[in-house]
């Protein structure tokens, strides 16, 4: 590329096009971002970045899972795909999501104006609905060709918002999210910029980790179901209390993980339901949700045995029958060993420190490894917050995370 200029990442253009994506999802009566997948906040942003790039000359597409496409360079395939999704959790914070979103497009644009003589084209993609508001990551999903009839069909959010319907709302559709997969070999690449939402780099002073693996997830629904009775004259030795089960559970959870985990064994109950829920009662019922993740499947099988039996035996004590159901399971992936293997010698060239390691949390770049070799570069969390208002990266570190993926992008889209 003798003569050429190099393409170089505009830092404050990056963050002009950060700064608008986050204009979208500030509501009165809810802190932080929320654009949570398919409400009008989240499909506005989308509206508004398909148009902004279109205004940078990007031959712009939607997709029936309302997945954005930017495409640069020569047609065909296969491309080299950036990109992360512009969805937010309720509440979220700015990062998650936008900040790959942005610095995919400041990619391409780099690319653009220092005419790099681009081989494959470049697809900058905002996917859709990555944070599982319906229970999946519906716009990689879609892209990859992972999405069934069945769960387009079954799937609901909390509240109990059929996700046909949410669809249905913005004019879309479960066969248009079906005819949204790509074709096999359609994709050359593809890479994600995310911020870590751990406190590892931060803590080790490390500008951009490579993750070579993302942990699986499984979704365990409990009932504990004793008897409701007064609190004040049932002695403590007759009570059958499923909260006093529960809360013996809880404490059991880092014994079990140090007996059967590894160390990257997380082992969460998040959601609890007591009936009746009353002061004065013994609580009768107690349903909750234990989430087992690790980055190896057999580690998740040991500890769900464990919890299982674990369960077992403390219903027993307390003269509680239990249920235990699998709502849902996602296993571990490995991400493409070339790409990491790439993207730790362009980090070397740019004299970036860099750390390979696991993902903890679920993103796009699991699901896009199905339909193509995937990289997922992080940046620093400050003090490890996410998914919270407060969730914040150092634009430097952004910058410095947005060099490497330029590095990789150019790279993979020259040859
Ligand atoms: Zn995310």
């Amino acid at each position: 590329m003798a003569g050429e200029r190099r393409a170089e990442i505009d830092g404050r253009r990056m963050k002009t096009i950060f700064d608008a994506i986050n204009d979208f999802g500030r509501v009165t009566d809810m802190p932080g971002w929320n654009r949570p997948g398919l409400s009008d906040e989240d499909m506005a942003v989308r509206r508004w970045f398909a148009a902004r790039m279109q205004g940078e000359g990007l031959r712009v597409s939607m997709d029936g899972a309302a997945n954005v496409s930017g495409r640069l360079g020569p047609e065909g395939e296969p491309c080299v795909m950036l990109g992360s999704h512009l969805d937010t959790v309720p509440s979220g914070g700015a990062f998650d999501g936008a900040l790959g979103v942005a610095v995919a497009l400041e990619c391409a644009l780099a690319m653009r104006d220092a005419e790099v003589p681009l081989v494959h084209p470049v697809e900058v993609i905002a996917t859709s609905e990555e944070e599982g508001r319906f229970g999946g990551m519906l716009g990689s999903q879609a892209l990859a060709g992972l999405t069934t009839q069945e769960w387009l069909g079954t799937a609901a959010d909390a509240d109990g918002v059929r996700l046909a319907d949410a669809l249905a709302s913005h004019n879309l559709d479960p066969a248009g999210v079906m005819a949204s997969a790509r074709p096999a070999n359609s994709v050359r690449a593809f890479l994600e910029l995310h911020v870590e939402q751990g406190p590892v780099l931060e803590r080790a002073s490390i500008p951009v980790g490579i993750a070579d693996r993302v942990s699986g997830v499984v979704h365990l629904g409990v009932t504990l179901r004793g008897v409701a009775n007064h609190s004040g004259t049932t002695p403590m030795d007759m009570r059958a209390d499923a909260f006093a089960g529960l809360a013996e559970i809880a404490t059991a959870i880092p014994g079990l993980i140090a007996g059967r985990g590894t160390d990257q064994s997380r082992i969460t109950i998040g959601k609890v339901e007591l009936s009746p829920n009353f002061p004065h009662t013994i609580p009768g019922e107690a349903l909750f949700s234990i989430i087992v993740r690790d980055a190896e499947s057999v580690a998740m099988d040991r500890l769900c045995d464990g919890l299982r039996d674990r369960i077992a035996a403390v219903a027993g004590r307390h003269g509680l029958a239990h249920e235990i159901v699998e709502r849902s399971r996602i296993e571990p992936v490995m991400l493409d060993a070339g790409l990491a293997d790439l993207l730790r010698k362009e980090a070397k060239a740019l004299a970036l420190p860099s750390m390979v390691m696991p993902s903890g949390a679920g993103h796009d770049a699991q699901t896009m490894q199905a339909l193509a070799p995937a990289g997922l570069i992080f940046v620093p969390s400050r003090g490890g917050v996410s998914h919270a208002p407060d969730e914040w990266t150092d634009w430097d570190a952004a910058v410095a995370g947005a060099r490497l993926m330029l590095a990789a992008a150019v790279r993979l889209a020259c040859e």
